[in-house]
């Protein structure tokens, strides 16, 4: 590829793109613990409440709303996170992204982020919705964000065009760049059992070892016991670049 790949380790102003509570931690805590510790300052943009995330009929989704943001302050808490913005897109019926990234775009412009760390939406398979609606609008925001004729009104705002300098996608089937989270494993496994409405315990007993295996793997690739993978990318990649799937 000849187009380089940022370094993530060097981020110090990191926005994170999660379609719901809890799949930051889970594709992306222990690196966001890591950044936070070497005095990154990280900012979640949540896109929906995660309220039919439930797992009974009989909750509310209100009260699953409630419930899932205590959670995601909790895990926030524990990963170092400085502030949760909550886009309040509804859970399961994420818009189209040119409807997703418009409060994206204005964010990056606000808090001026050098990553930003989201999913892959370019994931076979993936068959929520939301993770790949959500996703698409934050790699669109990340090239439109640059454009000053792209939502003017921001400038009246005082919101400049901001150019990020690298995004990082987690559930990537070509990733680029494995974080070794030795040191914030343990952060990553406590983030995660503040949602306890979607890992009781039935459900950790049988997930944990999927986490645990998944992050072995990436970490025979970061001579690390545990990591996390991301295809890490710039702006320039994610345009008429035929050769960015493999970079
Ligand atoms: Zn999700």
């Amino acid at each position: 590829m000849y187009i380089p790949v940022p370094e993530i380790n060097e981020a110090r102003n990191v926005l994170v793109v999660s379609p719901h509570p809890d799949d930051a931690e889970l594709t992306a805590g222990g690196t966001i613990a890591l950044l936070a510790e070497q005095g990154a300052r990280i900012i979640y943009a949540m896109v929906t409440d995660g309220s039919r995330g439930g797992l009974s009929p009989n909750v509310s989704e209100a009260q699953v709303a409630a419930t899932r943001r205590a959670e995601q302050l909790e895990a926030g808490e524990i990963l170092g996170v400085a502030n949760i913005m909550w886009l309040g897109f509804q859970d399961t019926q994420v818009p189209e992204p040119e409807t997703v990234r418009e409060p994206l775009i204005s964010l990056i412009r606000k808090i001026q982020p050098d990553f930003v760390i989201s999913l892959d939406p370019w994931l076979p398979y993936e068959a929520h919705p939301d993770h790949r609606r959500a996703s698409m609008a934050a790699v669109e925001a990340c090239l439109l964000a640059a454009l000053p004729m792209v939502q003017p009104e921001d400038m009246a705002l005082g919101l400049a065009p901001w150019q990020v300098t690298g995004i990082a996608l987690a559930l990537s089937v070509n990733p680029n760049t494995f974080i070794d989270i030795d040191s914030t494993w343990e952060k990553k496994v406590q983030a995660l059992k503040c949602h306890k409405s979607q890992f009781p315990g039935h459900i950790w007993d049988m997930f944990y070892p999927l986490i645990l295996a998944k992050s072995q793997e990436y970490g025979r690739q970061a001579n690390a016991r545990t990591a996390e993978a991301f295809k890490v990318l710039t702006t320039t990649h994610l345009h008429i670049m035929v050769d960015t799937w493999k970079a």
